[in-house]
């Protein structure tokens, strides 16, 4: 994959983030390991499943000088391990793409510094480590140790990708608000955008799945996998933790998965000015209102829609508003409705 590769002055960093630009006062400062050159800007899709992290990030590594690399959390934890693909179709150890990054980042898969990565994520991006996270003046000389060579670690995966890709902005899906708060207290220039989608949405989208019944004529049906009530509690834990990020120093800005599928294009140019970024107008033409233009990326996990390109329209999936039972719908609406409060709609009909 090669992209134009634009100076800062033409997208880019031309303001600091409104959010609070302050580092950790116990944060180290990376140093590389291989990889050399700068550490870019990541610009990091924080939600819970089935928020449209996927169509998100794809949209914004269209643009010149981004590229998205999907959840990068799951390289070392399922794209390799399991042998996963990679949103070009080929297998993830097989890439070009990815296999030009490893050997920039650790000299191969195969490698001393690409197992050690691992047991690092191991160690630190973990939900239990997030009070330690949260309190690093008070942790241990160890972890603090830890988070300094992860995000050494990172860095020079980062500087992989962005010098893979020829890019100066790369985008992480991986969702997770404590891989965030890891990387930014690594002192990482993290920057987040806190995808939030409906939790009733979320919830009936995650606990469905589609079961052939062999009797049924041309039929299938949906069934509960798991009580939406666990969905939504998953949710409403999410956007804690994606709250917490910005009490932490890293710069948030929060898109509502609504909001974006009504208006990708604008969406994404708020979200990006709210983050430092001042994208230039024809850098969005790809993206249009209603449909929107994908070609083939290096995403990893996440969402089988990374297979797809080409024209592809955009609508929101409320199925849930028919699909729903009354019972369900009332539960998990009262799990997350002080959330739902906070983020409800400008739109008629968003929080009802
Ligand atoms: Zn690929």
């Amino acid at each position: 994959m090669k992209r134009g590769n634009l100076p800062l002055s033409e997208i880019a960093a031309v303001a600091p983030p409104r959010g609070t630009n302050e580092r950790p006062a116990d944060a180290a400062a990376p140093q590389p390991v291989q990889s050399p050159g700068q550490t870019p800007p990541i610009l990091y899709i924080a939600g819970s499943g089935r928020s449209g992290s996927t169509l998100l990030e794809r949209l914004i590594g269209e643009m010149p000088g981004f590229v998205n690399v999907g959840e990068l959390i799951d390289l070392f934890r399922g794209a390799i391990p399991r042998g996963e693909r990679c949103g070009c179709g080929l297998p993830v150890a097989s890439c070009p793409f990815w296999t030009g990054v490893a050997q920039r980042a650790f000299g191969g898969w195969e490698t001393a510094g690409a197992a050690a990565l691992h047991s690092l994520q191991a160690r630190v991006a973990r939900q239990r480590r997030i009070p330690r996270l949260l309190a690093m003046r008070m942790t241990g000389q160890g972890f603090k140790s830890d988070i300094v060579a992860y995000g050494r670690y990172y860095a020079s995966l980062y500087r992989a990708i962005a010098a893979e890709a020829e890019v100066t902005y790369v985008v992480d899906a991986s969702k997770w608000p404590v891989q965030a708060l890891a990387l930014g207290r690594a002192g990482l220039d993290v920057r987040v955008i806190h995808l939030v989608r409906d939790v009733r949405g979320v919830a009936y989208s995650l606990n469905k799945q589609q079961v052939a019944r062999p009797h049924a004529v041309g039929g299938a049906e949906f069934m509960w996998r798991n009580p939406p009530a666990g969905a939504a509690a998953r949710w409403a834990a999410h956007q804690g933790q994606a709250e917490l990020l910005r009490r932490c120093g890293i710069p948030v800005t929060r898109v509502r998965y609504e909001d974006f599928v009504r208006q990708p294009r604008h969406t994404i140019e708020v979200a990006l000015a709210d983050l430092g970024l001042s994208a230039v107008p024809s850098h969005l033409l790809p993206i249009g209102e209603g449909q929107v233009m994908l070609g083939r990326s290096h995403g990893l996990s996440g969402n089988p829609s990374r297979f797809r390109d080409g024209e592809i329209a955009l609508r929101a999936d409320e199925t849930w508003r028919d699909q729903m039972s009354r019972r369900d719908r009332f539960v998990v609406t009262m799990i997350g409705l002080p959330f739902l409060l906070r983020y409800r709609s400008r739109h008629p009909g968003g929080l009802t």
